[in-house]
């Protein structure tokens, strides 16, 4: 069933390390050769050997409209015809960003960048100019991207390769990085007690790189507090949670509101782009207009500019489609948590918006520790099993899952029926 793709991979691997361009992609923890994909359409994705999978991965979260969609083709198409890219200003920034800043109260102004790794990476910069601190807090199992103080226990492909940190990141570079446990306010406290130089905490206030675990609302209520208490900043990474976990994402269903926001790929509905946002106070600190400095030849694509702008106005002009995300999201993991049941296999889950998570364990894991007691085999089972039956899941436990508008309530059920058959036998 893979035969073309096994080739396929063999030939990658003796040019691209590993045969992939990022780690998660290589399959390592659910083992075999990741299908090579030829093409997507609504739901669905196509390998090279032909097979037809559901996509549940949907480009790691940016496609909520599904793959080729046609007012998103085709605003991408006319703006290719002008010109790939100019590293000039167009009206395309401004018109992405008016609809950003629109939405939040407490964002002005946002800068473009080009993926979810510079959005962070930028963002903190942007809290230690503003603070004039250096150190900054990260918990276990949030993953920013892959800049060097932030590849510190971080989630994702990290977790999956078990890294604590990487080779090749001088311990210089993440001495002023201080982790604690997520949901673990104690610890929090402790860090703000023990530095003074605090610029700012960074987090993922939905997790999405250990599987799927939000942050409780007191743990982000202290946050808050311990951030205004020390004259910190509190940076949201909503690079996944951004327009998925509800239009205004995480910020739009939590009380607790941070001071800078990060964006990535959802908001270039599948071209590689990255954003940060906050007040303009805050946001004037930045070159050209104040001393940090930050840049980006491909800033601002206008190919990215222009099928992000499409996908948020589609977004905003049907705010019905969250309420039936949400609803297909829960479908499903209801759906597989009944059937594991009936298979005396336990199963956490969980959902926030169309961000799905579950967990093959006893008790709903509340941080990065609990999440590495799932039991990984079954998991890694569950995945081949289904994905030889034509349902494409994100490849390792620490991922979460993503519903896109274009699938039906007749798939999610074929798809938790084919869940009962493997789970039968795990
Ligand atoms: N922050 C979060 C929350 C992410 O999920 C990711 C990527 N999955 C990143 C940052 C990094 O984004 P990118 O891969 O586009 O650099």
């Amino acid at each position: 069933m893979f035969k073309k793709s096994i080739k396929a991979y063999e030939k990658a691997c003796k040019v691209i390390p590993g045969g992939v361009d990022s780690p998660v992609r290589a399959f390592k923890s659910v083992g075999g050769t990741p299908p090579f994909i030829k093409k997507g359409k609504g739901a669905y994705i196509y390998d090279i050997d032909g097979n037809k999978y559901l996509d549940f991965v949907q480009s790691w979260g940016p496609l909520i409209f599904g793959h080729c969609d046609k007012d998103i083709e085709k605003v991408v198409i006319k703006t290719a015809k002008e010109g790939l890219s100019f590293g000039a200003p167009t009206n395309l920034e401004t018109k992405l960003a008016n609809e950003i800043v629109d939405m939040y109260d407490n964002i002005d102004k946002v800068r473009f960048v080009s993926s979810g790794t510079e959005a962070t990476m930028s963002a903190i910069r942007l809290a230690r100019g503003v603070t004039n601190k250096n150190d900054i807090i990260k918990f276990e199992g949030c993953y920013h991207g892959h800049s060097d103080s932030l590849l510190v226990q971080a989630g994702s492909g990290m977790a999956t390769f078990g890294s604590p940190s990487s080779p090749g990141v001088p311990s210089d570079l993440t001495k002023h990085t201080l982790l604690c446990e997520y949901n673990n306010i104690a610890q929090l406290e402790k860090c703000f007690e023990e530095s003074s130089d605090i610029a700012c905490i960074i987090i993922e206030p939905i997790a999405g790189n250990m599987g799927l675990v939000p942050a409780t609302e007191e743990f982000l209520v202290a946050c808050r507090e311990l951030c205004d208490k020390h004259g910190a900043l509190l940076i949201f990474d909503e690079v996944m949670s951004g327009f998925r976990a509800s239009l205004k994402g995480a910020s739009g269903i939590l009380k607790v509101q941070a001071d800078i926001l990060t964006f990535g790929k959802v908001i270039g509905a599948g071209m590689p782009v990255g954003a940060f946002a906050s007040n303009k106070e805050i946001m004037s600190y930045l070159s050209p207009e104040g001393k940090i400095y930050q840049a980006g030849t491909l800033s601002g694509n206008p190919v990215a500019m222009a099928a992000g702008l499409e996908s948020l106005k589609k977004l905003k002009a049907n705010p019905k489609i969250y309420d039936d995300l949400s609803k297909k999201a829960l479908r499903l993991v209801n759906g597989l948590k009944k059937v594991a049941k009936e298979c005396n296999i336990s199963l956490q889950v969980n959902t926030r918006g169309s961000m799905f998570g579950f967990f093959f364990c006893e008790n709903e894991p509340k941080n990065f520790k609990e999440v590495g007691n799932c039991n990984f085999e079954r998991f890694a089972k569950f995945h081949q099993e289904m994905l030889k039956r034509g349902f494409y899941f994100a490849c390792s436990q620490y991922e979460a899952g993503f519903i896109c508008t274009k699938i039906t309530n007749k798939e999610i059920d074929d798809c938790i029926k084919a869940a009962k058959e493997v789970m039968k036998d795990l």
